[in-house]
């Protein structure tokens, strides 16, 4: 962690971690949000290569901080691998392209990225596949829990927190100062601003020119099962739905966004659920792992929406956009293995100093805002 030169303030309009970071699914799992074939063909492969190995590199750092101050227990990390199951034959068609194409890229063996056949992922999975794609090296965690320490970590460092308060409007002064106003008559002089606001960016930063755009996702936490039957992280239905089974023996399972007539793009609000991903949430469960389910009227026991940032070609933005004023957001659904090195190279640009860690295509181009 950077020990702040600078007087740093970090501003928040909820509580700490009230975005989607404290609602997501658990899942630590690197990799790009997107096939890695289709990468190698917009951007080539050491573009993506450099991308894919700042996701492997912002993962071990997680884990790092959580082994270095003992956290494992109380962040649940666990890294036990994670499968992308295909639910359809033509899935299996795009997992052996990618696996091809990252052989040929030599990202195998840092990984340990493997294709499993139908008997080997049903077994592990529990239910009825066409094949899988394993990434060894993935892992889930309490992503709520391990804000917190990094929290109190920055703090004792000296960064002052203030929560509950949401900016409003930003306006330069002469001097090249920023004013920042607030909901609750605070305001802040500052010499440099960096918007880590993810699906709301667009709100502050004209320069980004709505390139993100909001969309809600919806999770729910069955009751503690009788066995933990999973200790891998499943994801299914082409990215869209994943699953964690937790230590404590609950099942966190987030998706099925389709079955919403707008796919909850543009969805801002995530104080209310959509009552139709609810119910398909809860069927999935019994209709995919039938085993697991069949004497199980399992109960839900907690259930939220949370709001994730979609840049138009899913990969984030970390640039300055104007004169010291810096945007590190656009995560679009897969921030854990990104973000918290993402924060650190952003504060590295404000501090003047080059990124220790950086992957060229999270530069904001001209290019990637003329993308439809
Ligand atoms: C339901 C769901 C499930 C997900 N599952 C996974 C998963 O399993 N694995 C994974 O890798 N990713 C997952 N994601 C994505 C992941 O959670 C995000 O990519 C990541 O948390 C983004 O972090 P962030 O800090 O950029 O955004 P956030 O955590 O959303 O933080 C942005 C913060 O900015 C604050 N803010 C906004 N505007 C203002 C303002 N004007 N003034 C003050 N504060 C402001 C917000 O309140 C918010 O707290 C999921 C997301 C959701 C919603």
């Amino acid at each position: 962690m950077l020990k702040p030169e600078y007087e740093v303030i970090l501003v928040e309009q909820h509580d700490v971690c009230s975005g989607a970071t404290g609602r997501n699914g658990g899942h630590l799992w690197p990799g790009l949000a997107d096939s890695f074939a289709d990468s190698v063909e917009n951007y080539g492969a050491e573009k993506t290569k450099e991308l894919f190995n700042f996701s492997m590199e912002t993962k071990s750092y997680i884990e790092k901080f959580i082994t270095d101050n003992n956290l494992q227990d109380d962040c649940c990390l666990d890294v036990n691998g994670s499968l992308y199951v295909a639910t359809t034959p033509s899935e299996i068609e795009q997992l052996e392209k990618d696996f091809a194409i990252m052989k040929e890229c030599g990202v195998l063996n840092q990984t340990d990225i493997q294709l499993w056949d139908a008997e080997n992922c049903n077994k592990k999975a529990k239910g009825s596949f066409y094949g899988g794609m394993f990434t060894a090296c993935a892992g889930q965690l309490w992503p709520y829990k391990f804000v917190i320490h990094v929290l109190q970590r920055a703090i004792q460092l000296g960064v002052k927190l203030h929560s509950h308060t949401k900016i409003t409007t930003i306006n330069k002064h002469d001097s090249g100062r920023f004013h920042l106003h607030t909901n609750n008559n605070k305001s802040f002089f500052v010499d440099r601003v960096i918007h880590a606001t993810n699906a709301w960016a667009n709100e502050l930063v004209p320069a980004i020119d709505n390139f993100i755009t909001p969309i809600r996702g919806q999770v729910i936490v069955t009751e503690p099962l009788k066995e933990r039957y999973w200790d891998i992280g499943l994801c299914l239905s082409e990215g869209y739905d994943y699953m964690i089974q937790r230590r404590d023996k609950r099942v966190v399972l987030g998706g099925r966004r389709l079955c919403s007539k707008t796919a909850e793009v543009g969805e801002m609000d995530d104080s209310t659920l959509n009552e139709d991903i609810s119910a398909a949430l809860r069927s999935l469960l019994g209709e995919t792992f039938p085993d697991v389910f069949k004497d199980y009227p399992v109960n839900i026991d907690y259930e939220w929406t949370g709001i994730m940032g979609f840049t138009k070609d899913n990969i984030p933005i970390v640039d300055q956009v104007n004169k010291d004023e810096f945007v590190v957001a656009g995560f679009s659904g897969h921030g854990m293995p990104m973000a918290f090195l993402c924060g650190r190279s952003v504060a590295e640009m404000a501090a003047h100093q080059k990124p220790q860690h950086f992957a060229e295509l999270m530069l904001l181009t001209e290019h990637r805002k003329m993308k439809q």
